[in-house]
């Protein structure tokens, strides 16, 4: 496997779209251009704490006892690499539903694109590698806890089958940072890394809407004509058509994206049009969280617990809300609203159809009849949300209820196979229990009715409902460990996310429902923006 030297740059970012014509690495209003070019900020000593083989693989590199000190070197941001042209990306966006003028790549820095051995492009960006004039007053840099969280999830996304961006390396900067986790006035130091993503495209809607909003029109028309000649080729050559049908496609995938979020349970947590990707990719692990009971209200993200905007059961609805506000950057270019409300329509259908398939793929059943399934569904999530129930555990439960033979079952038998899934057994009603029993009755002869023999329905489900999950308190345990020198938890967390579905012997702690310490716990429950 060759080494990193043989990384080839295309850098068609910067070698397509208008640059900032300011060369200083100052803090500012950047108008008139997609980029700036900034280099990384050298870090005292780079040492690599984790890398994803697979995402190594994609770009035809190997990490070796041999090269790994190099590989630190250069995702550290320590050493660039020839015919890299670092950059950062000019963006806006509307934070918390409010238009937040220039925001920017303030702690991203892309080291350049490169063609790997396949043909496609990736773009390699560090997160946490220094100020860039997108920075405002922040340091453009990130902490340990929440790189490994980013590192992480990314690569469990994936491994899920869910849209994402892809995470590379985590490297620990041997600096220290300075956080006030809770903004209540008690900043701390903490240790620094650097996580190297990785994604055919960093693009975001506040890309778009940035140029919109400045009324900067040949840059909105460049920076569209780049994106559709380069990420969406199948399209065709730039007209007000090929923007239209782009816009339809970014619907789509977002819808499909966001389904994918509500079959796993992942909750965002910062849905800002800034944190929403061109390609429906999930971008910025920030403060999100994993449903752990299911309730469709929950959000890990403190900033948010008054209005809770970004809540689990909200996403399908502020993605349309986001969606929106990319058509109204993208109208100028357009010049016809109809098209563009067919996107936003086209967004809705495939929402719903991916949304039917999602669920009766969860519940097993291959033969979809849409009027039996609905009563079936909404009183399963109105259940599950009644007593606190893991959603994960709730779903490989039900895998294993026995539908195929006999008549209707006791409640206690009918209930065995999900029983795990309550986080307090002893106190679920008599009630509570008669009304799922009842459910799960009918769930039988609906399975019964579909014909799908047992043994391959549970297989069947398995496949689609994830066994292990980077719970919040999972991936919390590993940071502790990590922030006292010990990163055994971090690689051995993201091996058993590698296959998610696959029950692995002597992984069950993997697999546990949130303990009771972890209920209130900083990092397991709740989570600032502080990253
Ligand atoms: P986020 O909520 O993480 O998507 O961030 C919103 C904006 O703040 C983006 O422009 C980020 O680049 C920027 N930002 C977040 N944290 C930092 C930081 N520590 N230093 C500089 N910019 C940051
Ligand atoms: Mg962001």
């Amino acid at each position: 496997m060759p080494g990193l030297e043989s990384l080839a740059f295309t850098n068609r970012f910067t070698r397509g779209l208008p640059a900032d014509t300011e060369e200083l690495n100052t803090r500012r209003q950047v108008r008139g251009a997609c980029f700036s070019r900034v280099k990384p900020t050298p870090v005292a000593r780079p040492e690599l704490v984790a890398h994803a083989r697979e995402v190594a693989e994609l770009l035809d590199l190997e990490v070796t006892p041999e090269n790994e000190n190099d590989f630190a070197e250069v995702f550290g941001g320590n050493r660039l690499l020839p015919n890299m042209d670092p950059f950062a990306m000019c963006y806006g966006g509307h934070q918390f539903g409010n238009w937040a003028g220039q925001l920017g790549d303030g702690r991203a820095i892309n080291l350049g694109e490169v063609v790997n051995s396949r043909g496609q492009h990736l773009t390699l960006q560090l997160k946490g590698a220094g100020p860039t004039p997108y920075s405002r007053t922040a340091d453009g840099l990130a902490v340990l806890r929440s790189s490994i969280r980013e590192f992480i999830c990314s690569e469990a996304m994936h491994h899920l089958g869910v849209p994402t961006t892809r995470a590379l390396s985590l490297v620990v900067t041997g600096e220290r940072v300075m956080r006030d986790m809770f903004y209540d006035g008690n900043p701390a130091y903490e240790p620094g890394a650097v996580v190297c993503r990785v994604a055919p495209s960093f693009t975001r809607f506040g890309n778009f809407q940035i140029f919109a909003a400045r009324q900067e029109m040949d840059q909105l028309r460049q920076l569209t004509d780049f994106t559709l000649r380069n990420d969406f080729p199948h399209l065709g050559e730039p007209s007000r058509e090929t923007y239209a049908a782009m816009f339809d496609e970014v619907c789509r995938t977002t819808a499909a994206m966001v389904a994918h979020w509500m079959r796993v349970g992942f909750v965002h947590g910062v849905m800002n049009t800034d944190n929403m990707s061109i390609l429906g990719l999930t971008i910025d692990y920030g403060p999100y969280g994993w449903l752990e009971n299911y309730d469709p209200d929950w959000t890990p993200n403190t900033t948010d617990s008054q209005g809770r905007r970004y809540r689990f059961g909200a996403q399908p609805q502020i993605a349309l809300w986001n969606l929106l506000q990319l058509g109204n950057a993208l109208f100028p270019l357009v010049g016809d609203a109809n098209p563009l409300q067919r996107g936003l329509d086209s967004y809705a259908s495939c929402f719903q159809e991916e949304q039917r398939r999602m669920i009766a793929n969860k519940l097993g059943l291959t033969r979809r009849d849409t009027e039996q399934d609905e009563p079936l569904v909404p009183e399963l999530w109105a259940l599950l949300a009644a007593e606190e129930t893991d959603m994960t555990l709730f779903f490989r439960g039900l895998a294993d209820a026995r539908c195929e033979t006999g008549s209707p079952e006791d409640p206690m038998s009918l209930l065995a196979p999900i029983e795990n899934a309550f986080y307090q057994p002893e106190k679920v009603s008599s009630e509570h229990r008669a009304q799922l029993a009842g459910w799960l009755r009918r769930y039988q002869l609906r399975v019964r009715e579909d014909g799908t023999p047992d043994a391959l329905r549970g297989m069947r489900m398995n496949l689609v409902n994830p066994l292990y999950v980077p719970r919040n308190y999972l991936a919390q345990l590993a940071i502790d460990k990590a922030e006292a020198g010990d990163y055994s938890q971090v690689r051995e967390l993201l091996a058993v996310l590698r296959q998610p579905y696959t029950c692995q012997a002597g992984k069950e702690e993997f697999a546990a429902k949130r303990p009771d310490w972890a209920r209130q716990r900083a990092g397991c429950s709740m989570l600032s923006c502080s990253s």
